[in-house]
């Protein structure tokens, strides 16, 4: 299987390559030339595997045997090894039809740490083999920025470089990332929002003549395919264990930069019978606008109790509309280039497609509060704002879908105790291996918001 850019201006290229690298060369995104298509025979057959044998069975095609299949297996089995639930994705029930899927039962206790813990190993293989040094870079909003220094730490073949906004992450979010010690971590704290994070990023991969020694910048956000890939797993685990092939499943995603729930849309093309995709947004709703009423603009940014999804523009959503313009480079690329200067739609005809798969909710910080309380009232669990916005989305949306739903619990609440407090309710302790967090010290460098700062600092720094 060969990766193309969505924009069309680059040669196909291998597995390796595209885990390797960020933006392909003409400043698009890698995506598989062609999908797997699973029989529902072979869904079936795939009932009996544990989570990490999921995993290998779903990757594996699109890594084409470029790593052997006993490395591969060994990388997989040891990235899950440190989970703390033996079932990894553990699915609980809310109601007869709705159900939560907790993914925060890693290292970083965020969804986050399911595809970094092993594309941190990834890289760390691929990189001995060929004997490279690279400088990881990533822009967080508060979650990546963790999982990805706890994944790719160990590595001595990488420095780490962690853009996240200035005061705009929360406290238990900040610490994870300032507090991982290592000579090759860094942490920037730029003086802007996520969304300019992102932009320097981008900016960073597209020239990358700032660095030394004919250095790679490798990168650790949802541009890198490798991330998608392992996301598509617990997709196919949750719909198994409700039943799948035989019973079709929705899913309601907390979304950000539509790298999630762009996850679910591939395991649905991939053959699992996926109804609908609840693609759930905050007061930040630029893709509710756009599901809901053909309409994609930016407004400004809101700050909000889920500041994981504080994102104005979603650089996965590319990807989609790469598909959706029926993979035609240059009606993309001309979109592309319009976004911005004024509201953008799709034909009447795409727009529908679009309906055939997703529904949307925008759910603002008081109803968040509101669910947050009820279903610790009603099922004594606590969950966290991101997962509370997905669960008033699903509620939302529940006319739309028979199938039973199933919400991605994405974080820890512990994570977020700013909501948590706003709603009355006792802080949750951190998990014991985070339990002296708060009191850790921290490490970190303020930089202005600008490209040239942020590469005068890695030049001097990897
Ligand atoms: C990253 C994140 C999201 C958004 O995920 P995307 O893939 O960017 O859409 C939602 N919730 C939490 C807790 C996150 O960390």
């Amino acid at each position: 299987m060969k990766y193309i850019s969505t924009r069309g201006g680059c040669a196909p290229q291998n597995f390796e390559h595209v885990l390797l690298t960020g933006l392909a060369p003409d400043g698009g995104l890698f995506v598989p030339e062609n999908l797997p298509k699973l029989s529902t025979r072979e869904i079936e057959e795939m009932r009996s595997l544990d989570y990490p044998d999921l995993a290998i069975k779903i990757i594996s095609p699109f890594i084409n045997g470029e790593i052997p299949d006993s490395d591969l297996r060994e990388i997989v089995r040891e990235s899950y090894n440190g989970f703390g639930n033996s079932e990894i994705a553990p699915l609980r029930k809310l109601s007869n039809t709705e159900y939560l899927l907790e993914l925060y039962h890693g290292p970083t206790l965020a969804f986050k740490d399911f595809a970094l813990q092993v594309l941190g190993r990834l890289l760390n293989y691929v990189l001995e083999k060929k004997n490279k040094q690279v400088v990881i870079l990533g822009a967080t909003s508060g979650d990546t920025g963790s999982a990805a220094l706890e994944g790719c730490r160990h590595s001595e073949r990488v420095d780490i470089f962690i853009l996240h906004p200035h005061n705009r992450v929360s406290e238990v979010q900040r610490k994870q990332m300032t507090t991982v010690c290592g000579d090759n971590v860094f942490n920037l704290a730029v003086e802007g929002n996520f969304d300019d994070c992102q932009r320097i990023v981008k900016a960073a991969f597209a020239d990358q003549s700032f660095l030394m020694d004919d250095k790679q910048l490798v990168a650790v956000n949802s541009i890198n395919w490798v991330r998608i890939l392992l996301q598509i797993v617990y997709y196919f685990y949750a719909a198994l264990k409700l039943g799948s092939p035989r019973q079709k499943i929705s899913f309601s995603v907390p979304t950000g930069n539509f790298g999630d729930i762009y996850a679910g849309y591939l395991a649905k093309l991939m053959g699992l019978p996926i109804d609908r995709l609840v693609v759930a947004t905050n007061k930040n709703d630029i893709l509710h606008r756009f599901i809901s009423k053909n309409e994609y603009s930016v407004t400004a940014l809101n700050k909000t109790y889920s500041p994981s999804m504080d994102i104005l523009v979603s650089s996965n959503f590319e990807r989609y509309l790469f598909d959706l313009f029926g993979r035609n480079s240059e009606a993309l690329c001309e979109f592309m280039a319009n976004f911005g200067k004024e509201p953008l739609s799709v034909e009447e005809e795409q727009w529908a497609q679009v309906k055939s798969c997703f529904d949307s909710a925008s759910v603002d910080d008081a109803k968040t509060c509101r669910v947050i309380r009820e279903i610790f009232d009603k099922n004594g669990i606590l969950v966290d704002p991101h997962t509370a916005v997905g669960i008033q989305s699903a509620r939302d949306c529940a006319e739309k879908s028979t199938a039973p739903m199933v919400t991605l619990a994405t974080a820890h609440p512990a994570k977020f105790s700013e909501a948590i407090r706003a709603v009355g309710l006792d802080e949750p302790e951190l998990p014991h291996h985070l339990s002296d967090l708060l009191s850790r010290e921290e490490r970190y460098s303020i930089v202005p918001n600008e490209l040239a700062a942020v590469a005068s600092f890695i030049k001097a720094h990897s």
